[in-house]
């Protein structure tokens, strides 16, 4: 075996990657992370979290990640910033590179997560988590009592304004269209609450805000009808983007199976892939729950299966 060989290497540091990374290390299997990308995983790009149990008065988000990659490494756990760039599970060991670097492993945790699809405007990078969200379950609490307003026309767009609905005062939502793709049933359940109105063939072109002794906040929004090319200038407290999610499993296409939406398929119950001793955990295989708790759950059931797996395959 090469020096660049481990019983488990796990893709991915995000809440499922360190909860796998820990379980993993507790059991001696000496896990090896790559942490990507984004190291911590997306809940490095928020503010606070007030759902993850254990923390009372919440966490902030880069804290939180950090204290968990803190506890992993405490029990061995290996962690190295890179990003995996290819895959080879059809013989074991597997085999996974970054760039030309190769490393083998008896077992992979696959915890690559997924990325909220943003509009790619540089002042809604600005004041994320300051007023913009891409997660209405996380910050919809934030908004009590708040004019709110929610990009997208899919199903996602319509559960996240309907929920949002019983915190803000008032919702818009923008629709660079004039009708909605989502199912008939949620557009008839935002489109019959009052507190909704709809702003059609939009598009926002600018997040507003100010910065006042370093704290920055959201204020409004510039919005153009792609119709008319008018363009209004709206107040607002929080914008939420809804307009869907992209599953980081472009290295294992054609080698894990996966649904049409890109999402990793695992057996029910679970974290196993179609390949033995190739596991998923974590927003990369869920696209329904998608919360930091639910991804170290998984997370943690990974570990499990892998180190079971590895029990019968040693
Ligand atoms: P992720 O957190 O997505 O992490 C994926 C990891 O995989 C990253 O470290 C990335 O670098 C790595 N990776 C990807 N590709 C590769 C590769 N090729 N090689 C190596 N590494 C790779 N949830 C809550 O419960 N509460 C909240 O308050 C909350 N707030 C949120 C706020 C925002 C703005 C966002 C975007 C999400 C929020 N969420 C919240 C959702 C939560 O962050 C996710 O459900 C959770 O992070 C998913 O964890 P994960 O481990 O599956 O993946
Ligand atoms: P989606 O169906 O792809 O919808 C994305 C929406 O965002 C579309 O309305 C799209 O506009 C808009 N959009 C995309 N990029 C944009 C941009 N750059 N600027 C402005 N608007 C943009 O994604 P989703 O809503 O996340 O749903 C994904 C899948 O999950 C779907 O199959 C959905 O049915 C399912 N889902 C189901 C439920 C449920 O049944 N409870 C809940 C959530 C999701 P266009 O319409 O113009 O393309």
């Amino acid at each position: 075996m090469s020096a660049n060989h481990r019983k488990v290497i796990i893709i991915g540091s995000g809440p499922a990657g360190f909860t796998a990374a820990l379980y993993t290390a507790r059991a001696n299997l000496k896990p090896l992370i790559f942490e990507g990308l984004q190291p911590g995983g997306q809940l490095t790009i928020t503010t606070e979290v007030e759902n993850y149990p254990g923390f009372e008065h919440g966490i902030m988000g880069p804290e939180l990640m950090d204290v968990m990659r803190k506890q992993a490494l405490r029990f061995g756990a290996e962690s190295e910033y890179k990003i995996i760039t290819k895959v080879d599970f059809s013989k074991r060991p597997f085999t996974v590179w970054a760039d030309e670097e190769e490393y083998t492993a008896d077992a992979v945790i696959v915890a690559t997560g997924a990325t909220a699809k943003l509009l790619g405007l540089p002042s809604e990078n600005h004041y994320m988590g300051y007023g913009v969200s891409a997660c209405a379950t996380c910050d919809g609490f934030f908004f009590r009592n708040q004019e709110v307003y929610v990009v997208g026309g899919g199903d996602t767009a319509m559960e996240e304004a309907n929920f949002l609905t019983k915190f803000a005062s008032k919702l818009t939502l923008v629709h660079r269209r004039d009708e909605f793709r989502a199912s008939k049933i949620m557009q008839d359940r935002v489109l019959n609450n009052p507190k909704v109105s709809v702003m059609w063939d939009s598009v926002v072109e600018e997040v507003l805000g100010t910065n006042e002794n370093g704290k920055k906040k959201l204020t409004g929004l510039k919005i153009r009808n792609v119709k008319t090319g008018e363009i209004s200038q709206v107040k607002t407290d929080g914008l939420f983007l809804a307009i869907g999610h992209q599953p980081n499993t472009k290295i294992f296409e054609g080698i894990l199976d996966m649904h049409a939406t890109g999402y990793l398929k695992v057996q029910a119950g679970s974290t196993k892939t179609n390949i033995e001793g190739v596991f998923a955990a974590g927003d990369v295989a869920d696209h329904y729950y998608r919360q930091a708790i639910t991804a170290a759950g998984s997370g943690c059931m990974a570990a499990l299966d892998a180190e079971r797996w590895l029990e019968g395959h040693d």
